[in-house]
């Protein structure tokens, strides 16, 4: 089976790790701490304003706890969306609203979010569809002119910048992931951006028992208190959310080579292009602006025999798959009654073909083929 994603890993990875084990430090350490300050640099910004955790999801949790959602809160969310962003805004008892977006890029626009507004609206969480930049000029100054927090998921955006600026760092909170499926993978990890210093402490503690960061505390053998080194005072209710040192090696070695793995998909994304745009039973993604780089996480096509075609390529040993399934028509979220004719036409209409940087050009030559035998 050609999978749809998967990750790059091989001897450089593992020679990293044994690096790790031979330093008999596998905890949260320098291979981190160097891991956070290598990925913030090339996103042309300073470490300051980053910290790592286990995964996206802990940081999509987490931005409803330092941004305090509650009960009257109403927090917008394109339905193409990851699950963990509604979740985590029903965890703290805050409503989240659903909108539309695009029909053909997946992203949301502003026009989708400002018909959603209302009194209540704290927050704007987005989603960068397939590592595409949404149109974020307009985004940004609805937010600055009704006062709404602007939260970025980038999780499949590492190194897309939309007029020069990164991903994630556009708006008071980003994230991205490093799990199993994304362009670099640590095992699991994500990573946090936050624009204000005061939210970036808050996290700091939030994702480390609540101790002060930087604290001499008990739980830290490099403390040189001259005695009494297992006290400790705690600032908030936090936990135990931080990546270790094996994940960070991992994630410097797959640092090393992310501009390579995304030249190999923008390559990917560009064949499929070139030989899918002939067929006219079905539609190539929109073109990306030119003030815009993608990190090309999905290709996708659009075609009213999406399901017909799914099954084709999956009995021929082609998965593909159709990410995200609507918020708005999971019954958990009771949602169902609100109408979004573009994330309803799209999620009808779109397929995800496989992408990633181990892909053959064998691989490529085989989906290629299969699709233009399709009828
Ligand atoms: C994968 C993904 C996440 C979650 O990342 P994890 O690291 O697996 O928790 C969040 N948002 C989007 C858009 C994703 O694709």
């Amino acid at each position: 089976m050609i999978n749809i994603f998967q990750p790059s890993l091989g001897s450089d990875e593992l020679n990293e790790i044994k690096k790790v084990f031979d330093s008999n430090w596998i905890g949260k350490g320098n291979y981190v701490l160097d891991f956070e300050k290598k990925f913030s640099h090339l996103l042309n910004k300073n470490s300051d304003n980053f910290i790592s955790t286990n995964s996206c999801t802990e940081a999509i949790f987490l931005a409803s706890e330092i941004f305090d959602f509650n009960k009257k809160d109403e927090i917008l969310v394109p339905s193409i969306n990851f699950i963990a962003i509604p979740n985590a805004i029903i965890s703290k008892g805050a409503k989240p609203i659903f909108t539309d977006v695009d029909s053909r890029s997946l992203n949301v626009r502003a026009i989708d979010l400002e018909k959603k507004i209302s009194k209540n609206t704290k927050a704007i969480f987005i989603n960068h569809y397939g590592g595409v930049p949404c149109e974020m000029d307009e985004i940004i100054d609805l937010c600055k002119e009704k006062n709404i927090l602007l939260i970025e998921d980038s999780a499949c955006a590492p190194l897309s910048f939309y007029k020069g600026i990164a991903c994630g760092t556009m708006g008071d909170m980003g994230m991205w992931s490093f799990d199993a499926m994304k362009i670099i993978s640590t095992g699991d990890g994500g990573m946090i951006y936050f624009k204000s210093k005061d939210d970036i402490i808050k996290a700091k503690e939030q994702l480390y028992f609540g101790l002060p960061p930087k604290s001499k505390s008990g739980l830290d053998s490099s403390n040189n208190n001259k005695s009494g080194w297992w006290e400790i005072e705690v600032n908030r209710p936090g936990r135990r959310a931080i990546m270790n040192n094996i994940s960070g090696a991992i994630g410097l070695k797959q640092l090393e080579k992310i501009n390579s793995f995304i030249s190999r998909r923008k390559q990917i994304y560009d064949l499929y292009n070139e030989e899918l745009s002939k067929l006219e039973w079905l539609k190539t993604p929109p073109d990306i602006s030119s003030h815009s780089t993608s990190s090309y996480y999905f290709y996708w096509i659009q075609t009213n025999r999406r399901d017909e075609l799914a099954i084709y390529l999956k009995e021929n040993g082609i998965y593909t798959t159709f990410r995200y399934w609507p918020l708005h028509k999971v019954n958990f979220f009771k949602s169902n009654h609100i109408d979004l004719p573009n994330a309803d036409q799209a999620s009808r209409l779109t397929l995800n073909l496989p992408i990633h940087q181990d892909l053959s050009n064998n691989d490529l030559d085989k989906i290629v083929d299969l699709i233009k035998k399709f009828n």
